[in-house]
């Protein structure tokens, strides 16, 4: 999939799934663009606060390494969970992430259509092409495909199980280059 332009996908899921409500004054409520090659850790994301100039932000972010190679569904499921967000934040004005308006609007999405199904997590794996390195857990063995190295990772469920959710030396992840 050639990287799509996102407007029209937004101002149609908009039409099709949120009233029109993500737009006022005829422009869209939040900013969209594709990340650059680096964004694996989701396939996209939801945020609102200051740039460093002071403007307001709110835009939704989504992966290119991630979903360009997948298909139209993974995107606009990707696309409509951040607006989703999107939605909860400016429009109900509600502070919640993955909370009951969020889970309502979407088990509505998916009830009315069955082009693409919005889940609460969307991990996509990382394109085994862009994976230089593997990173593995000392603890649990799990491993995972990561495009850089990274000081100082820590296993997530390993810090989670073992110390309370605190980043902890002995979760450290050891990164080896991937097998080519
Ligand atoms: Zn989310
Ligand atoms: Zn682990």
């Amino acid at each position: 999939m050639p990287l799509e332009p996102l407007l029209p996908l937004f101002h149609r899921l908009n039409r099709e799934h949120f009233e029109l409500s993500l737009l006022r004054d005829g422009r869209p409520l939040v900013a969209l663009r594709w990340s650059d090659g680096r964004l694996t850790r989701t396939a996209g994301f939801y945020r609102r606060g200051r740039h460093s100039d002071g403007r307001d932000l709110c835009e939704i972010v989504l992966s290119r390494p991630l979903l360009e190679p997948l298909p139209q569904q993974a995107l606009l499921s990707t696309l409509c969970h951040e607006m989703i967000h999107a939605w909860v934040d400016r429009v109900l004005g509600i502070r919640e992430v993955h909370g009951p308006h969020f889970r309502a609007r979407m088990a509505a999405i998916n009830g009315q259509q069955s082009g693409f199904e919005v889940s609460l997590r969307h991990r996509y794996p990382v394109p085994v092409a862009a994976a230089r390195w593997i990173a593995r857990c000392p603890r649990c063995d799990l491993s995972s495909p990561y495009r850089r190295r990274r000081q100082g990772l820590a296993c997530r469920s390993c810090c989670q199980r073992f110390h309370g959710g605190q980043w902890h030396v002995s979760c450290l992840l050891q990164f080896e280059p991937a097998a080519a």
